[in-house]
């Protein structure tokens, strides 16, 4: 349950300022959202490629999975913002202007992972709490629980009510990406995004074209759910989507 924790009851009541020492004072609020961000792999390859953008990754800490049974979850919140903590320090150099795309960008860690924090939140329920309308330009759900049991379904991290939410949230343009080793769970999370009216597919082609071939690249390697699919040869599912301005036929 969630009654250990406490929600902001609106984006504007939460001190940005605590999460992003190095960009107290500027307004900037976060612009890309890992929601259920494990052990924080995806936002810290994504940290140094794009220096000026905040993220933030969002953990559940009560729900243990099936998947990730290793992951005791309250300690592993700990653990990622130890990482970031860690990072942060030994990693002095002063946001630098974006280099996204710059693999060296990853090798000299500009920004020195300033933009980069967590927070333990049930991304199902508390979202907006979170982020305002039309703040975030990337959401990324990766290798989500999968939640065989069809009685489970409705604990799914993409259904159609949800979907609203996360519309919401991101703006017309933004992007929301999927990916997973569980071949059901792809085909749940199409077929619900894509019949969304305010979302429509789109393809990685398109997206290494417009210059986000750095983030495609994070999606499929970078996180330990990811990297343990990779070690045991599993398969994985990637699909992606673009919030649109107007809602289309479906
Ligand atoms: N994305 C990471 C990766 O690829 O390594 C972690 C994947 S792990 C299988 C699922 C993650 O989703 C866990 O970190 C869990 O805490 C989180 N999670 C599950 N339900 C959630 C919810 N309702 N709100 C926020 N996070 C949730």
């Amino acid at each position: 349950s969630d009654h250990s924790l406490e929600y902001p009851a609106s984006p504007d009541e939460i001190d940005w300022d605590t999460h992003y020492p190095a960009f107290a004072g500027s307004g900037e609020k976060p612009e890309f959202a890992d929601v259920g961000c494990g052990f924080g792999g995806l936002l810290i390859a994504l940290a140094p490629l794009y220096p000026d953008t905040l993220m933030l990754g969002t953990y559940h800490p009560m729900l243990l999975s099936p998947l990730c049974a290793s992951e005791i979850r309250v300690q592993v919140s700990q653990y990622v913002q130890d990482r970031i903590a860690a990072l942060r320090a030994s990693s002095s150099a002063p946001p630098t202007t974006s280099t996204a795309g710059s693999l060296a960008a990853s090798a000299t860690a500009p920004g020195g992972y300033q933009n980069v924090s967590i927070v333990r939140a049930n991304a199902m329920k508390f979202l907006p709490n979170y982020f305002s309308k039309h703040s975030l330009s990337a959401l990324f759900f990766l290798f989500p629980d999968p939640h065989f049991k069809i009685r489970k379904h409705k604990a799914r991290i993409i259904s159609p009510t949800l979907l609203a939410e996360y519309a919401y949230v991101l703006r017309p343009g933004g992007v929301v990406y999927t990916i997973t080793d569980v071949k059901d769970l792809a085909e749940w999370m199409k077929a619900h995004l894509s019949a969304f009216p305010l979302f429509e597919g789109v393809d990685a082609e398109t997206l290494r074209a417009e210059g986000k071939g750095a983030i495609l690249d994070a999606v499929w390697n970078s996180t330990e759910e990811g990297k343990k699919v990779e070690r045991n040869k599993g398969e994985k599912w990637l699909a992606c989507f673009r919030r649109i301005e107007l809602p289309r036929a479906v």
